[in-house]
C-alpha cells in the first residue's frame, strides 16, 4: 500500500437505518464514510453518538467529552453556547458548558 494512503482506509458508519427504495422501507447501515478520529461513525451519527452519551444517566460529561464534543452537542441541540470568558482556563469552560448541557439541554435528543 502506498505511504500516503495509510491511516486513509474508509471506514463506514456501521449504524442500523431503514433507507426509502424502490420497494419501500428497508432495513439497512447508514454506510457513510466516517471521517477519522469520528469512532466509526459518520458526521450525523457520531452526533447523536455523543448526545446519547452525555443524556445517559450517571455520565459525567466532562471527564468523558472534550470541548470539541461538547461543542458539538450544543450544535445538535440548536442550543445557545456561551463563550469562554477571558482568564477561564479550558478546563473551566468545559466544567460551565458540560453544567448548562445538564441543567439546560433538553434530555431526549430530537428527532431530525
Ligand atoms: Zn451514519
Amino acid at each position: 500500500m502506498p505511504e500516503e494512503l495509510k491511516g486513509q482506509i474508509l471506514v463506514r458508519c456501521p449504524v442500523q437505518m431503514q433507507k426509502e427504495t424502490a420497494n419501500g422501507l428497508v432495513d439497512d447501515v447508514c454506510d457513510e464514510i466516517a471521517p477519522r478520529n469520528y469512532a466509526g461513525y459518520c458526521k450525523v451519527h457520531y452526533t447523536e453518538y455523543l448526545c446519547n452519551l452525555v443524556f445517559r444517566q450517571n455520565v459525567d460529561p466532562v471527564s468523558l467529552l472534550d470541548l470539541g464534543e461538547l461543542k458539538q452537542v450544543f450544535a445538535r441541540a440548536n442550543h445557545f453556547m456561551p463563550k469562554q470568558r477571558p482568564g477561564e482556563y479550558e478546563f473551566q469552560y468545559k466544567k460551565r458548558l458540560a453544567q448548562l448541557v445538564a441543567s439546560e439541554v433538553p434530555l431526549e435528543p430530537t428527532k431530525p
